[in-house]
């Protein structure tokens, strides 16, 4: 990596589990010697007025500068007057897409061993826009606000990664044979991006039958894009296709190329600093953000040394069938990086 300049991205290490998974992450890009500079970040113990939030103002502005940012799993703090974290990051940062790969991972086993596809949510608006109220009494309404500009953009960014990552096929999910204004809109926007990707085949499929087709045989998909609802339970469905929480990488696209990875799963309190964690997850989403980077060389490497640890069997943490402590899972990816220990 000699000669690269470096690149400084914000880490917010997280609770729970965060802190040893983050440092397993730390750990593997010193060794390998990826050229990034860690900023690094803790939620704050009470609430900043300029976010509204848990998050500090400074936290924000790290990601905004820097562009680039992993987060690991963060408590949700209860109580009223506040946003919650991830509100707060995807409104501050305009986290307008969530991405998830999911691929087998060999040695792993599952009902599949053939799963590579990567959803692409919708994430600011469609039925999660809050707008809720009570018409009559015993009547309530829900609106589910579709807007041109929110679907080109995500229809934009699932084409732009598809070529970027040497994808063939988009799939836009939606029920707009029901919902015919609101999804027809959506589908509309896809058709409309798809046009200037003439290498990337485009269909559509109905969530419903998208659901069978995912259960019955997941490699007939390769990128799905779909509104914010459809998104947020194909998503889920999708990481249990590849066996769960501890190996599934997730990342926030933002304006201007903003990009946030971080896990899947949460702090894990039941065995947060036990040193029983599984940085799989973590760590995938640290190849997300090296690729999203264009540090693919660096990105490829690591992604195969975690490939080959979990193949190998050896060294695996409990929630993956091991027996193994998260250092020493983490100091196992080294080994197949080549690096003298
Ligand atoms: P969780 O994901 O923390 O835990 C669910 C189960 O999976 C637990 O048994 C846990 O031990 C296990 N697990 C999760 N990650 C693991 C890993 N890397 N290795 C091994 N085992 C792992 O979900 P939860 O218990 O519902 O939530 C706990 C806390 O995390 C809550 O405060 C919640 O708000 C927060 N949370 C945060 C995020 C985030 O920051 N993105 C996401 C989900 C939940």
């Amino acid at each position: 990596s000699s000669g690269q300049n470096t690149i400084t991205a914000t880490l917010f290490p997280g609770d729970g589990i965060g802190p040893e998974i983050a440092n397993s992450v730390k750990e593997v890009f010193r060794q390998a010697q990826v050229p990034i500079q860690w900023e690094e970040h803790y939620i704050g113990n009470t609430v900043d007025p300029r976010t509204g939030s848990f998050v500090t103002y400074e936290s924000m502005e790290s990601v905004r500068r820097n562009g680039i940012g992993l987060k690991g799993p963060m408590t949700t703090p209860i109580g009223k007057g506040h946003k919650s974290l991830n509100l707060a990051l995807r409104k501050e940062l305009g986290l307008y897409a969530n991405v998830r790969p999911c691929l087998s991972i060999p040695g792993h086993k599952t009902r599949y061993d053939n799963v590579d596809l990567v959803t692409i949510r919708e994430n600011t608006e469609g039925e999660y826009s809050g707008l809720e109220h009570q018409v009559v009494r015993g009547v309530v309404e829900s609106l589910k606000i579709i807007t041109r500009q929110a679907s080109s953009r995500v229809a934009e960014y699932a084409f732009h990664y598809a070529e970027v990552h040497g994808r063939k096929r988009v799939s836009a999910i939606h029920k707009a044979n029901i919902m015919k204004k609101t999804d027809g809109l959506f589908l509309q926007c896809c058709r409309e991006v798809a046009e200037n990707y003439p290498n990337i085949v485009y269909e559509e499929v109905i969530i419903d039958n998208c659901c069978m087709m995912l259960v019955k045989n997941p490699a007939l998909f390769d990128v799905l894009v779909m509104p914010n609802l459809y998104g947020d339970i194909i998503s889920d469905l999708c990481a249990g296709l590849i066996g769960g929480l501890g190996l599934t990488p997730s990342g926030n696209i933002g304006d201007n190329g903003l990009a946030l990875m971080e896990a899947v799963h949460g702090t894990a309190p039941d065995i947060a600093g036990k040193n029983m964690a599984n940085p799989t997850a973590l760590l995938l989403s640290s190849v997300m953000m090296l690729k999203h980077l264009g540090l693919n060389d660096q990105a490829e490497s690591i992604h195969k040394a975690i490939l080959k640890t979990i193949e190998e069997g050896k060294y695996l943490t409990g929630d993956i069938g091991g027996s193994a402590g998260t250092s020493v899972l983490g100091q196992h990816f080294l080994d197949y990086l080549g690096i003298p220990r």
